[in-house]
């Protein structure tokens, strides 16, 4: 758990659906990583690789090479067994598979949208004995410049806003920097994408990284730090820390942090600019207010006009999307280096909200355009296999049959 959660004393929820009426602001997960009994290496430093191999035998003068190589073979090469690793001798290659794997979660069902949008359902341990394993979903978004992995930073989710499928659900547990680093794993290993394999084109598939699939990953700081480094790693999956985004609710203090501690981009679910409304939709916009998240914008260290920071804003019809509200929202921005994601907003069954008629869209992200910003409208994809934003569901909180095909024939419909 992050400081910040830690501190987070009034929230209590650990019933499987939120109360009405009196929401608190975050909830505390209901479980705790358990570690397993032959734990993977994946998402582990070098120096705590190195201090593993310590632990069954090898002697100190060996253990940085070693670690170099094995790093090396887990992220460069994408091996998913120690034996592959043939510059490793033989004797030392059985002692590491004895004791360790180098596992990633373990993929259950593969969907393939039509418009080539891939959504992986993965597999994570319980940590309660004889409970169910935990299902997240992550989704591969190919475009002609671009692949970008949407990864899951939680099991459901702290926070509870008011627009958000997941904010719906209990928070379950927080996931370890292993299983954040092992969905950017299986997607490579599912779209044949590691550096020795040859892609049909020759070019890499995943070449970008979101975090806004499940979770707030500001409630998760440590393990979303550990795994992005690992991500961004020139000796291994190497990408860019530019090409890296993070998406947050407006966790404030963990802000600067992101921007010293990780240095990828930034992206403020931002989506009301009254804190009225803002309370209503992001709640936790009472505890870090409107003024105070916009100081931590103006401060994120290695903003710049290269570097803008993204502000999301999903527009609901009758509730954000007026032109006084956009008229708003250009004067707030104003001074810091900011471009505007304007995203349709995805439906769910229950949901009290509609997505903006696509004519106010327009008129919304005109005016944001005139005042000089770029206001792309985020196309929403992958919609018939339930992988836009805001749609991911995990296998403790299913939808019913039912549910599931009334969202299916939402999102078909336009
Ligand atoms: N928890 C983080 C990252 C995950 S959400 C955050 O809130 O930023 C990724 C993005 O999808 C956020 O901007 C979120 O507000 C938006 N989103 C959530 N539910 C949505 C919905 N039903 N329709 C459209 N966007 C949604
Ligand atoms: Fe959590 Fe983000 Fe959904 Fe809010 S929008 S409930 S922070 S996942």
């Amino acid at each position: 758990m992050t400081p910040v959660s830690a501190e987070a004393g009034s929230a209590i929820d650990a019933s499987d659906a939120l109360p009405a009426g009196d929401v608190p602001l975050e909830k505390i997960a209901t479980e705790t990583y358990v570690p397993l009994a032959k734990p993977s290496l994946i998402g582990l430093s070098r120096a705590e690789i190195a201090e593993k191999l310590g632990s069954i035998g090898v002697a100190p003068a060996q253990r940085k090479m070693r670690t170099q190589q094995i790093w090396h073979w887990m992220y460069v090469r994408g091996v998913q067994t120690f034996a592959e690793m043939s510059s490793i001798s033989k004797g030392m290659r059985e002692d590491l598979e004895k004791h360790f794997t180098v596992a990633r979660p373990e993929v259950v069902v593969e969907q393939i949208s039509n418009d080539g949008t891939r959504k992986w359902l993965l597999r994570l341990p319980s940590g309660t004995a004889g409970e169910k394993a935990h299902e997240v979903e992550c989704v591969y978004i190919p475009e002609t410049d671009r692949g970008t992995l949407c990864v899951s930073s939680q099991v459901g989710c702290t926070l509870n806003c008011s627009f958000c499928h997941t904010g719906t659900q209990r928070l379950v547990r927080n996931l370890t920097a292993g299983e954040i680093v092992g969905q950017i794993m299986v997607a490579r290993d599912r779209l044949n994408d590691w550096a020795n394999r040859e892609t049909p084109d020759g070019n890499r598939r995943v070449t970008n990284i979101v975090m806004m699939g499940m979770g707030e990953p500001l409630y998760n700081f440590d393990a979303v730090r550990d795994a992005l480094l690992i991500v961004s790693d020139n000796e291994g999956i190497g990408i860019s820390r530019r090409r890296i985004t993070l998406s947050t609710s407006g966790v404030v203090p963990n802000i600067k942090r992101t921007g010293e501690e990780i240095g990828v981009m930034l992206a403020i679910s931002l989506h009301a600019v009254r804190d009225e409304l803002r309370n209503e939709l992001v709640p936790l916009n009472k505890k870090y207010p409107l003024e105070e998240l916009m100081q931590a914008c103006r401060d994120y260290p290695g903003a710049s006009n290269a570097r803008r920071i993204t502000f999301e804003y999903v527009m609901l019809k009758g509730v954000n999307d007026s032109l006084d509200d956009a008229k708003l929202l250009v004067k707030m921005l104003k001074g810091i280096h900011a471009k505007i994601n304007l995203i349709p907003f995805n439906p769910w069954p229950g949901t009290r909200y509609e997505c903006s008629d696509w004519d106010q869209i327009e008129k919304f992200s005109e005016y944001i355009f005139n005042a000089g910003y770029s206001s792309p409208v985020r196309t929403p994809r992958g919609r018939d296999i339930l992988a836009a934003c805001g749609q991911l569901k995990s296998e403790t909180e299913k939808l019913s049959a039912r549910e599931r095909q009334a969202l299916r024939a939402m999102a078909m419909t336009d």
